[in-house]
């Protein structure tokens, strides 16, 4: 029967790993009794150790579930050691019951004090072949009274937690003080109620040794709250006290290793009930801790025994349910983490790799290429379409008579100069720039697709593998591509092939550029209204005329005479037969004013890019800078995509999914893998209903094989 109770604790262990579902626990004895009545001594007397915490203002805030596990000795172990394992906590042997009792006082104080107490409780475990297979739960002490630092909160938050604890099939230990009056135990109060007959509640009464052993034992059998478990008497050691002969014992005793308190509260008790043997060695009085131990070694061993068939029959009925919901929902598939894991790192480098391909050299060349016409724009906008002569300049590209050479130097300074102002804007660097971030804006768009999404942890790590890399290569690509452009600062040299094709591109751009002036100056019209728009026009103009005639005299010096003031005057007088133009309807004229100039300066500039001369060839680049400096900058991006393609793309798109193999899937820990797999909601569900699956799978088939045991044994007690 022993293994019954040890295999059921085992099975009680994974049931409580499943949940807490009615019908699906297996019974466990928990400890109650009020503060102070010996609760802890008591089990610690039963472990043989100190392990609990201990002090006056240290409060138990949690449940304290306590599997005791004995280990025998063995031919191949003949001194097991004793040691405790919070499985919360992860792997780990504690040895040292300090350690065990400090630990305790943490999980206790994560509990925040305005909490009081908390209903989630704390696993801990003892291997040990001095005690017996235990499954016990340490409860908080009732508070009798409310004081300052237990307020009337605590009390009933306690007295809650205590009564989810002793419903049934538990069995309850009600700790009561031989000194205190057990009608006044909070702790046998609360198991009359769930409990009236007293058929799973065993009474400890502890401190026996303050009263006078004739009332003990009479406290002891008392007929006034019978108990069909009993009531066992015990005197566990004053902890206190005991503390310096303790140490003094543990220096002098070797085997003092196991079980430290065991052999101490034995001779105690043997002295103190021994030596009042005509009062407690009457029929049905039972005393000593060792008597405790083993009633509740035999209670829980009936109590599991009787549970066996119902627990059974609710695995199986569990399991039947949990089979079928798997088979619904997943067509019986199994997953791991681990495969998970695999599966969203493949993809994810599929995806990368999918990325590289959109950085081929055409598709970069063309990015460059597109930053840089930007460029070109506004530096002819600067440079060309704001200058007042530059009509002069499709003039002069119409007259056949002018030679290249016969042109005035200005035009060709003007184009030297913004040729080496494209070429000396820091290529190197822009353009690696606009290649990291465009990486950079691809890589973020993956973050917010599966598989990445439900990931942020890995993809902050992936982001940051892909920046360690683009950081490394980055001064190094900018250095190349500056200097592969560097004889482009000097000359750029143009062939007939070449100019045609760079001519023919800045006429597609200036007709788009033409075609976005145009638009807004639709939609300004449209908003505004056509003869609304030409007044307001109509009147900036004259206002602009004014302006200026005011500035030319002023600059021609003429003293300010009576004779301008007037005509200043004049000037301003408003006619009142004009409509009055508000500030915005002003400003959206001016803008009108702008886009109309630009659109006329720019068709001037395409007739230009269209005319003989400018398709003639390079040698007429100062009568069409738009078709010069497009050349430059198609010779700039397409010099640079060869460095940054080698230096950067080449490079990342090689070292990234690398770098991201042993970032990502090195050396993870189990723990790390299975919390990456659940972040996904969709593979946590399935792990989960897969885990509860296999873990009934394993439980039926231990209370299976427990069930044929027991009924062999029985039709043995029945044969023989
Ligand atoms: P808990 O608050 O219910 O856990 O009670 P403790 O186990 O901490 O015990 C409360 C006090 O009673 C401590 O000072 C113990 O030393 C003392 N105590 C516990 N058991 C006995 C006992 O059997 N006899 C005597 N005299 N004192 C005891």
């Amino acid at each position: 029967l022993m293994l019954l109770t040890r295999k059921l604790i085992e099975i009680r262990s994974i049931l409580l790993s499943i949940g807490e579902e009615a019908g699906l626990t297996l019974p466990s004895i928990v400890v109650v009794g009020s503060q102070s009545s010996g609760k802890s001594s008591v089990l610690e007397a039963i472990v043989g150790r100190e392990f609990l915490p201990k002090g006056d203002n240290m409060v138990t805030r949690r449940p304290i579930e306590l599997t005791l596990i004995h280990t025998p000795a063995t031919s191949s172990n003949p001194r097991p050691t004793t040691f405790a394992e919070f499985p919360s906590l992860g792997p780990g042997h504690i040895t040292d019951f300090s350690l065990v009792q400090s630990t305790l006082v943490d999980l206790n104080l994560s509990v925040p004090a305005s909490e009081c107490v908390s209903d989630s409780p704390i696993q801990l475990r003892i291997h040990s072949p001095h005690v017996p297979d235990l499954s016990l739960v340490d409860l908080p002490g009732y508070v009798q009274v409310a004081s300052m630092d237990q307020p009337e909160e605590l009390k009933d938050k306690i007295a809650a937690l205590c009564d989810k604890y002793i419903r049934s099939p538990n069995i309850i230990l009600a700790v009561c003080a031989a000194d205190v009056d057990l009608a006044n135990s909070p702790a046998l109060r609360a198991a009359k109620k769930v409990d009236p007959l007293g058929m799973r509640t065993i009474g400890v009464v502890t401190k026996m040794d303050l009263i006078e052993p004739a009332q003990g034992a009479a406290v002891l059998t008392n007929g006034r709250y019978p108990l069909a478990l009993g009531y066992v008497g015990v005197v566990c050691r004053a902890a206190k006290h005991a503390s310096s002969s303790r140490s003094l014992l543990r220096r002098n005793n070797p085997s003092d290793e196991e079980g430290a308190l065991i052999g101490p509260i034995r001779a105690q008790e043997e002295a103190f009930f021994g030596g009042n043997g005509e009062a407690f060695s009457r029929e049905g009085v039972m005393v000593g801790t060792d008597t405790l131990k083993k009633r509740l070694m035999h209670v829980l061993e009936e109590s599991m025994a009787s549970s066996l068939h119902s627990i059974s029959n609710a695995v199986a009925l569990e399991l039947e349910e949990a089979s079928y919901q798997f088979k619904v929902q997943y067509n019986d598939r199994a997953i791991s983490a681990e495969s998970y894991v695999a599966e969203t790192l493949d993809q994810l480098k599929a995806k990368i790799n999918a990325l590289g391909k959109g950085f081929a050299k055409k598709d970069v060349r063309r990015l460059l290429k597109s930053f840089l016409d930007e460029q070109v724009l506004d530096l002819l906008a600067s440079q060309y379409w704001v200058d007042s002569r530059t009509p002069e300049l499709g003039s002069l590209a119409n007259d056949r008579s002018i030679s290249p050479d016969d042109l005035d130097v200005y035009w060709q300074r003007k184009l030297d100069a913004l040729s080496s102002s494209l070429t000396k804007s820091g290529i190197g660097r822009a353009s690696t720039q606009l290649v990291v971030d465009a990486i950079r804006a691809r890589l973020a768009t993956l973050a917010a697709e599966e598989p990445l999404l439900y990931h942020p942890d890995a993809t902050e790590r992936i982001n940051a593998t892909a920046d360690a890399i683009l950081r490394e290569r980055f001064a190094l690509t900018s250095d190349q591509v500056e200097n592969s452009v560097k004889p482009f600062k000097y000359e750029v040299e143009v062939d007939r092939a070449e100019w045609e094709v760079g001519r023919l591109q800045s006429v597609d751009l200036l007709q788009r550029e033409l075609g976005m002036c145009e638009a807004a100056l639709g939609k300004i019209r449209d908003a505004v209204g056509g003869r609304k728009l030409r007044g307001a026009m109509e009147y900036v103009g004259e206002m602009d005329e004014k302006e200026r005639r005011r500035r030319e005299r002023r600059r021609e010096g003429r003293a300010a005479g009576a004779e301008d003031w007037q005509a200043d005057e004049l000037d301003d007088t408003a006619d009142p037969t004009r409509p009055a133009f508000n500030p915005a309807l002003l400003a959206k004229a001016r803008e009108a004013m702008f886009l109309s100039s630009r659109s006329s300066i720019l068709r001037l500039r395409l007739l230009a890019l269209k005319s003989r001369r400018c398709k003639a060839g390079p040698e007429q680049k100062a009568f069409c800078p738009e078709a010069f400096l497009n050349i430059v900058a198609d010779k700039l991006s397409s010099t640079a995509v060869q460095f940054i393609n080698i230096e950067l793309l080449v490079e990342f798109f090689y070292q990234f999914p690398r770098d991201l193999d042993i970032r990502l899937s090195h050396n993870l820990e189990r723990e790390e893998i299975v919390r990456f797999a659940r972040e996904n909601p969709v593979i946590a569900k399935h792990l989960a209903l897969q885990e509860r699956k296999e873990k009934l799978e394993l439980v039926a088939e231990k209370l299976d094989s427990l069930v044929k045991l027991q009924r062999d044994k029985q039709q043995q007690q029945h044969g023989g």
